[in-house]
């Protein structure tokens, strides 16, 4: 069957990995990192919107298409739902499910930018890990209030009120633990990407008493059909 795969997660490497010695499969990823070693076909970079994804699909007679994107990566589901739609073509979905609170986890849900502003009033060191959109907002940084925003790649910008840290994960427990301590974390800002472990920070953030600012989860179109886990797509094909 010619499949392609809307990756850029790990599940998604491994559906392609197990999929591919069975299947015509096409890995597809939105060419901001570095592209899997993959012995299937891997295409770098967006399709144009969902015009562009669907004449996509049709011209290269693909006959099953599969969201394996992150959750908070809507746009692309939305692009694949309408594309799916246009060219015909069935179109499943791997959603990780999401973490849920633990005992001893101080956990605060909110929708948006606003409510998570509103949500942080209180605090003076936030830490957000929720990628590049605290840089975009931080002429609104209250006074008072200081930044560590974490991320992969990004330019600081020019305020002594942000500290940006340009790293790649995954921390171990031990180095969130520090990392909250030595820059006096009082809130951590993240998204409930969901997946195997819960990462380390939000263990880290438990252990150290600091309340997690939780970003909800986009809601994502609907799909054909929906698998939590990576086997159980690969067993459906
Ligand atoms: P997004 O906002 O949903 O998508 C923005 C645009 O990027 C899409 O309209 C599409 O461009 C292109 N695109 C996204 N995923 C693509 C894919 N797999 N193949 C081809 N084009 C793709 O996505 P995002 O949040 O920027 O995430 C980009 C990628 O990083 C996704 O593959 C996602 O799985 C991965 N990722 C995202 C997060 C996160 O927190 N958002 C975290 C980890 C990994 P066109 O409209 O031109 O087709």
């Amino acid at each position: 069957m010619r499949i392609l795969i809307l990756g850029g997660i790990g599940e998604a490497v491994t559906l392609a990995r197990t999929l591919a010695p069975v299947h015509a499969v096409t890995y597809s990823v939105a060419g901001k990192g570095r592209a899997p070693d993959l012995s299937c076909s891997v295409r770098s970079g967006g399709f144009g919107g969902s015009e562009g994804l669907a004449l996509f699909l049709r011209e290269q007679r693909i006959e099953q298409l599969i969201d394996a994107t992150h959750p908070y990566a809507a746009q692309i589901s939305r692009n694949a739902a309408h594309a799916a739609r246009l060219a015909k073509v069935p179109l499943w979905a791997y959603r990780r499910p999401a973490w849920r609170p633990q005992p001893g986890d101080d956990w605060r849900f909110v929708a948006d930018w606003t409510a998570l502003m509103a949500a942080l009033r209180k605090f003076q060191r936030p830490f957000f890990t929720i990628g590049l959109e605290p840089l975009r907002h931080w002429p609104d940084i209250p006074p008072g209030q200081h930044w560590l925003v974490r991320c992969l790649a990004a330019k600081a910008p020019a305020t002594p009120h942000l500290t940006l840290l340009c790293v790649t994960g995954p921390f171990t427990l031990e180095q969130e633990t520090a990392l909250l301590r030595d820059s006096q974390i009082d809130a951590l800002v993240a998204k409930n990407s969901g997946g195997g472990a819960v990462e380390a920070k939000l263990a880290a953030a438990r252990f150290a008493g600091v309340p997690v600012v939780m970003l909800e989860r986009p809601v994502l179109p609907t799909v054909e059909r929906e698998f939590a886990a990576v086997e159980q797509l690969t067993m459906a094909l």
